[in-house]
């Protein structure tokens, strides 16, 4: 402990949300749930312990639905998330489970409850996908909930902090997220959660800094502490010392300054000190989002991920439910474009709901197109949804991890197909949309040439297509130092689809994560991508790097970037050349 206290420890985590703040951490931790009893109970207790948990359900939606009423006040805050935990609250999978189970093996409830949400949270935890993985946290949540009124225990009373403080939690609920006030909560850090988790999603709508994925926050620092949380680094300093300190107000203040400069300037297009202009987009996964996109200077909407709509729920959604969703960004977003990207899930997403499906390497499996191919109803009812939703603004839609050529005649049949129902129904819609793909598979790169002619864009999706040229598992953190968009492999590989693009006159774009890193926009500028897309908070920096930019000067330097042999020269040449445009403005020593 002395130690703790006598030298400034620096943890390394996942940045859940960007910005800095210094102020003392303050431990919110719920108590009394991780231990639980286990005991058998007679046939004639079955029907008590029913009604004890029929009545903790009940506490737990009413604590859910004053919080949702709460939240619905502030226009920022997403209660969709918890609308979906009240649901889940219901759910048969859950519900009926933990009733049949106390039924069936004369077990307590605490018991039962414990049993069946590690079963459930088992089956998302084996899932590839990360954003699937992440839903077992919502399902924890939505149980400890209940838990807490079962065994009377404390929740965590976030709403009820009276000082200006930093969160330290080792995992926060969406629902406990949004109870943050802004005027009292710096930030926020937690053991748990990772990039793609609801909390840190609802992190950046708030617009606080938050670090998440920590493992020992809250063993290492305690009550009182002072902390830094710089959330664009994914780093907490705890006990800082005087001069890091110095150092971190310093940063803070010229970070703040930045980005006050360049969000007054978002709102302009971003063209080159020599005239090019480029279009820079926001990506979204929920219709709340869109605010933010344009509160940034967002262009328009590069990729709207819409998994969200088929993964917060157990059935699938219907057509106008997904058109609703679908309008209400379209017509948000006025005649800027809204790139809709059908449904992206592996095919342990089926397993989950459909239970059919059980696949050993999902990365590489069933997914996304793949799925949709051997599910054209489900595919057809997105499809429909989109083409209704186009009658209202500016329409593209793009179909992910596109691997062969037959498989985008496959979709545009079934998109025709679509069409071709809403037109016999006398529906409103409009088919005239432009039609893209993902570039994210490396079979897709080298046949770009094919691909194009039956496309009118591609959107380069480097999330996938480093994990799957490099053979780098994107959610691996033992192979996490290989994942480098600036291998020399992966630049290859976007001049040789941008090159294809050019000649064939299609449009490129680029969604993945990438685009948003105002390092790499240099290089990317110099290859000729057409229009770059990104978390919205990113968009500011990157419009601001594109106007310090000529491209004459950055197609030169392609030329030398593409002469590199590994990915370090890359990085070497590219922050001589161009780092300064960054560090200068934001992270000045
Ligand atoms: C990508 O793969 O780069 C991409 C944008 O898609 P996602 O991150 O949703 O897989
Ligand atoms: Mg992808």
């Amino acid at each position: 402990m002395s130690e703790k206290i006598a030298n400034e420890i620096i943890l390394k985590g996942i940045s859940g949300s960007p910005g800095i703040c210094i102020g003392k951490a303050y431990l919110v931790d719920s108590e009394g749930v991780d231990v639980v009893e286990r005991y058998h109970i007679k046939k004639n207790q079955i029907q008590s312990e029913e009604n004890r948990f029929k009545a903790a359900v009940k506490k737990a939606r009413n604590e859910l639905k004053a919080i949702i009423e709460d939240s619905a006040k502030d226009s920022r805050r997403n209660t969709d998330i918890l609308e979906a935990h009240r649901v889940l609250l219901k759910d048969k999978m859950l519900y009926g489970k933990i009733l049949e189970t106390v039924k069936k093996e004369r077990i307590n409830t605490e018991w039962a409850l414990k049993k069946v949400v590690t079963d459930v949270k088992s089956m998302f935890k084996n899932m590839s996908d990360s954003y699937l993985k992440e839903r077992a946290a919502d399902i924890v949540h939505v149980s400890d909930r209940v838990m807490r009124h079962l065994v009377g225990a404390k929740s965590k009373n976030i709403a009820a902090i009276d000082k200006r403080v930093i969160l330290v939690a080792h995992d926060l609920s969406p629902a406990e997220t949004s109870q943050i006030q802004l005027e009292r909560i710096m930030g926020f850090i937690t053991d748990l959660g990772g990039a793609t988790s609801h909390t840190s999603i609802i992190a950046r709508t708030l617009d606080i800094p938050a670090v998440l994925g920590l493992d020992k926050a809250t063993e290492l620092i305690d009550n009182g502490d002072i902390i830094i949380v710089d959330g664009s680094a994914g780093l907490v300093i705890i006990h800082p010392d005087e001069q890091t300190l110095v150092q971190f107000y310093e940063r803070k203040s010229r970070y703040e300054e930045y980005q006050a400069a360049i969000t007054r300037k978002s709102h302009l297009p971003a063209v080159t000190a020599d005239g090019l202009r480029l279009q820079v987009m926001g990506n979204i996964e929920l219709p709340e989002e869109v605010v933010s996109v344009l509160d940034h200077g967002g262009d328009g909407i590069g990729l709207y991920r819409t998994e969200y709509q088929y993964l917060n729920r157990f059935n699938f959604p219907n057509e106008f439910e997904l058109f609703d969703k679908y309008k209400e960004v379209v017509e948000v977003m006025a005649q800027r474009p809204v790139t809709i990207r059908t449904l992206d899930i592996n095919g342990d997403i089926a397993v989950a709901y459909a239970s059919d499906i059980d696949e050993p390497n999902p990365a590489l499996g069933l997914r996304a197109i793949r799925y949709c191919l051997q599910r054209p109803d489900i595919f057809k009812t997105q499809l429909r949804a989109i083409l209704r939703a186009a009658a209202f603004g500016n329409v593209r839609v793009l179909f992910p991890m596109i691997s062969g050529y037959d498989e985008i005649l496959t979709a545009k049949r079934i998109l025709n197909e679509a069409a071709d129902s809403l037109a016999s129904e006398g529906a409103v819609f409009n088919r005239d949309i432009e039609i893209g793909i993902m570039i994210e598979v490396p079979s897709a790169v080298f046949m770009a040439d094919v691909m194009a002619e039956a496309v009118d864009f591609f959107s380069i999706g480097t999330n996938d297509l480093i994990q799957y040229s490099l053979a780098i598992d994107r959610g691996n953190k033992q192979v996490a130092y290989l994942y480098n968009p600036l291998h020399p492999a992966v630049i290859r590989m976007i001049k040789h689809t941008t090159d294809v693009t050019k000649d064939k006159g299609i449009k490129i774009f680029m969604c993945g994560q990438m685009a948003g890193d105002p390092i790499n926009i240099p290089i990317l500028l110099g290859l000729g991508i057409d229009e770059l897309s990104m978390n919205p908070l990113s968009i500011p920096t990157v419009k601001s790097m594109i106007r310090s930019l000529n491209v004459e000067d950055t197609r030169l330097f392609v030329k030398d970037v593409l002469k590199q042999n590994t990915t370090a020269e890359v990085m070497k040449l590219v922050q001589s050349t161009f780092g300064s445009l960054i560090s200068d403005k934001i992270y000045t020593e």
